[in-house]
């Protein structure tokens, strides 16, 4: 599953900012998720309570931010949002557009101990 390794990768970034900021125990874990990441939020829940067992993040309640997708119209010239990767746009039909953000997970924030 996708979403495991997602998880394994924001559990090494806790374990690395737990050693260089001297906590202990993450209480929050907010991520931001782009709409076009391709991450199943309620798989992403699951993967995050099974791979923080055991560590620092055992206890840490996870809170995700789905972030709108944005996107480049070459036609319009402009900066639209797009739900789904591949959708013409709005304003006018084009299939040429550049996604610009909303394709990527990142951690906003942790709050620790
Ligand atoms: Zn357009």
């Amino acid at each position: 599953m996708h979403e495991m390794s997602l998880c394994e990768g924001i559990l090494q970034i806790i374990e690395d900012e737990a050693k260089k900021q001297h906590f202990s125990k993450v209480k929050w874990v907010i991520l931001e998720v782009g709409t076009l990441s391709g991450v199943e939020i309620p798989a992403l829940e699951f993967a995050f309570d099974v791979v923080m067992k055991g560590s620092i993040a055992e206890t840490a309640r996870l809170e995700i931010i789905e972030l709108e997708a944005q996107a480049w119209c070459m036609q319009c010239a402009k900066t639209i949002t797009v739900k789904q990767r591949y959708d013409a746009c709005p304003d006018c039909g084009s299939y040429q557009l550049q996604v610009s953000s909303g394709d990527e997970m990142r951690i906003k924030e942790l709050e620790v101990d």
